[in-house]
């Protein structure tokens, strides 16, 4: 067989994990289905055929507790959610439907397992593909994951894309990365990361930060050009992607790479050190979490407290509500883990995008613009209810400060603040403990309206947490799933500047906290300009918290002020675009 030129070739995808991988190319093709051939089996040998299927099922429980084991290593959110799905893959392995539908089909059809083993699965993905719930549906993915493990070691043909048996230093190529294919993955020996499809929120980008790996996703058609067993470079920085590098690109990324293992240890030193500019300017930074079990990383990174708890994890895959105790639980762990920071704990944020199964939403003709967040809360107001009951009974336990999502009129706050004084009473009436006083209760501005009424909902509000993701989407008009109008999101446009201005404006004249909690927190190029708003909270993903510190410390914002106030005067994104760059490299110069 002719083998493909080793000439450098580069691709460009979305970088998503920071940080540089050399390592070599392990393809992983979802898209290859496991063939495995079929032939009749003797009455005779049905028991012994039966026999082997119990033995390959007990093989692949053994390789997936070896699994569980590193994924209780892991830390995060990716480390909780592996172990879920290895415990689930346990489950379906044992004595299970899977299995004894196998052993019926040799026995009644008289075939060989492997070919039983494939019918079985095609069965029941089948009936889970037809289930329109996007839970169950997933689920079909992970069953295909069993039938190959189990074809795998039934010593059948060789799985060509097993995740679990990774050279080292490997950097899977693969065309998608499921939940499935994560959890089956070893991340001591794996180095990066790259997908042909996927956006900065996909499945990869989430386990690639948590596990700090770099990754690019949406390099389109890297599969077609690529073997396994080529050398690549993934640059997780620019989401450029280098295979059968020369020798002189080699070098140049390895000097990258050892000066960015330089710089992380180097940031590592500031964890305990207090972000304050150069002329006196405190700075306070917190951490975005999606669960429990990401504040360990937030310690670790130095943050000073939950600047976003987003909550909707509880909602997410399941049929049904989790309960007020279940929902107590989780958040009063997490008040407890944090040791006496704040915890700024954001009510149910559904609607659009992020789906909860057990809602019972039904999505409108424009989801984005519909029921959504606050509004979906409000109209079922039980759940709204329950929510808060929880959060009190956790602010028991430590500070705590509640968030409403998509705030758009300051009848919503009222409405929120009624409901919070009257399950506070209630709570008090039947001895159970909350914080006294009660929760403050802030706002998120991440709709333009609520950016322009600023100075009304300061009014009624406690704090102001300005979203920049949703802000930059709404007033932009742009929606951020639809890949054709990506290229105009620009939270550096000067009509998203003039909003989060205004309303750090509006937060300062009334003398409430406000913070900023978008994407644009973690950027450090963004941080001159922010902090030149008066913004002096930030919350962000705690991966970016050592750079944005570093950014701070080497900042002189009296030097500044001046030219970030101008800069929302500008009407060209372009020049604002280069002014930032200006901002920023006469802060590096400064140095
Ligand atoms: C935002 O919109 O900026 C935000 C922080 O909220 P989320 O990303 O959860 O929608
Ligand atoms: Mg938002």
């Amino acid at each position: 067989m002719k083998s493909k030129p080793t000439t450098e070739r580069t691709f460009e995808g979305l970088p998503v994990g920071a940080g540089i991988a050399i390592g070599i190319v392990h393809r992983h093709d979802s898209r290859a289905v496991v063939q495995v051939r079929e032939h009749k089996i003797p009455v005779t040998k049905v028991r012994s055929e039966q026999h082997r299927v119990l033995e390959a099922a007990h093989e692949a429980t053994n390789r997936i507790e070896v699994l569980q084991t590193q994924a209780k290593r892991m830390s995060g959110a990716a480390g909780e959610e592996l172990g879920y799905i290895l415990e689930a893959y346990q489950q379906m392995l044992s004595g299970s439907r899977l299995v004894r539908g196998v052993q019926k089909r040799i026995a009644e059809e008289r075939i060989n397992a492997e070919a039983a083993v494939m019918k079985e699965i095609g069965l029941m993905a089948e009936a889970f593909a037809a289930m329109e719930d996007q839970y169950l549906a997933a689920r079909m993915a992970d069953i295909r994951e069993i039938g190959r493990r189990l074809v795998e070691s039934l010593g059948g043909k060789d799985t060509p894309t097993g995740l679990d048996n990774l050279p080292a230093n490997a950097v899977i190529v693969a065309d998608e990365l499921s939940p499935a294919d994560t959890a089956l993955l070893d991340p001591s020996k794996v180095a990066g990361l790259v997908t042909m499809l996927g956006g900065v929120e996909s499945h990869t980008a989430i386990v690639a930060r948590s596990l700090g790996l770099p990754a690019v996703v949406a390099a389109r058609d890297i599969l077609d050009d690529i073997e396994s067993g080529a050398v690549i470079i993934v640059d997780g920085a620019t989401g450029f992607v280098v295979i059968d590098p020369t020798p002189a690109t080699l070098a140049k990324y390895r000097r990258k790479r050892a000066g960015f293992a330089k710089s992380q240890q180097s940031l590592k030193k500031l964890k305990t050190i207090a972000a304050v500019t150069r002329d006196g300017f405190r700075v306070h930074l917190h951490a975005n979490i999606e669960h429990p079990s990401d504040v360990d990383g937030a310690l670790a990174a130095g943050a000073e407290g939950v600047g976003l708890f987003r909550s909707e994890f509880m909602f997410m895959n399941r049929p049904d509500m989790p309960s007020e105790e279940e929902q107590f639980e989780e958040l009063s762990k997490t008040v407890k883990k944090m040791g006496g920071r704040c915890v700024t704990i954001r009510t149910l944020d559904v609607g659009a995008d992020k789906l909860g199964d057990g809602l019972g939403m039904k999505p409108g003709p424009n989801p984005a613009l519909g029921l959504r967040a606050i509004r979906f809360a409000l109209s079922r107001p039980k759940i709204m209810l329950v929510q808060l009951s929880a959060i009190l009974r956790a602010s028991a336990f430590g500070p705590v400060r509640i968030l409403l999502p998509m705030v758009c009129t300051v009848e919503e706050v009222r409405q929120v603040r009624r409901m919070l004084t009257r399950v506070a009473a209630q709570l008090k009436r039947r001895g159970v403990k909350v914080a006294d006083p009660i929760p403050p209760l802030g706002v998120m501005i991440e709709i333009p309206g609520a950016a322009l009424a600023a100075d009304a909902l300061a009014a009624e509000a406690d704090f102001f947490a300005i979203g920049t993701n949703d802000l930059t989407q709404y007033t932009l008009a742009i929606d951020c799933t639809d890949e054709a109008v990506a290229y105009l999101y620009n939270p550096l446009h000067p009509a998203v500047l003039r909003l989060i201005q205004f309303s750090a404006e509006a937060a300062l004249a009334a003398r409430i906290p406000v913070s900023v909690c978008g994407e644009m927190a973690g950027d450090e190029r963004m941080t001159p300009i922010l902090l030149g708003f008066g913004i002096t909270e930030l919350s962000m993903a705690s991966t970016a918290l050592p750079r944005v510190k570093k950014r701070i410390l080497d900042l002189t914002l009296s030097a500044i002020s001046g030219r970030v106030r101008r800069i929302t005067s500008e009407s060209d994104p372009g020049r604002v675009k280069s002014i930032v760059e200006d901002l920023n490299k006469l802060q590096e110069t400064a140095r």
